[in-house]
């Protein structure tokens, strides 16, 4: 019955060219961020993720909530939110796409091999609810992010079915 959305966040992509933190209020940014840390720490915890996640706001990330590996710093993921879809988002949708990118970090440090969307939000799922889930990829839609369908994510086949769901670009 309900629908299932990809996240638009292209993954490791390695293009960190131009991210910076807006220095308009840059104090509400300071407490946003430290918001969000938290909840990234959070969630690194109850997943057993080795390594560092760094939350950042920038003025503007085209695949609104990304996440990549550090290029200076080994160990260190960078989760990148961009500002206008972060305003969008209620705290529990924050949590939700934080959870999603965090799906990728653990497919990361535990089955590199096996990247894919799908797998991204079984993760999630562990960490929020399917409905707030959902309704982050409905503010992606209305951000003009990519809509498609997806199997519910209990029935996700773990290796087989999974090349088949991947649809990262
Ligand atoms: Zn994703």
């Amino acid at each position: 019955m309900s629908t299932h959305f990809h996240l638009i966040c292209c993954l490791f992509l390695l293009v960190g060219a131009g991210e910076r933190l807006s220095a308009e209020g840059a104090g509400e940014f300071t407490d946003k961020v430290q918001t969000l840390q938290a909840v990234a720490e959070e969630f690194r915890a109850r997943l057993e993720i080795p390594g560092q996640i760094e939350v950042r706001i920038v003025d503007q990330d085209k695949r609104l909530v990304s996440v990549r590996r550090s290029m200076e710093r080994h160990g260190l993921f960078v989760l990148s939110f961009d500002q206008s879809f972060l305003t969008a988002l209620s705290a529990e949708e924050q949590r939700a796409a934080i959870a999603h990118e965090l799906g990728h970090v653990w497919i990361f440090t535990h089955h590199p091999f096996l990247q894919t969307e799908a797998l991204a939000n079984r993760k999630a799922l562990q960490l929020v609810s399917e409905e707030t889930l959902e309704k982050v990829y409905q503010k992606v839609v209305h951000f003009g992010g990519k809509k498609q369908e997806l199997p519910r994510a209990q029935t996700v086949t773990p290796v087989a079915g999974l090349a088949g769901a991947a649809g990262g670009q």
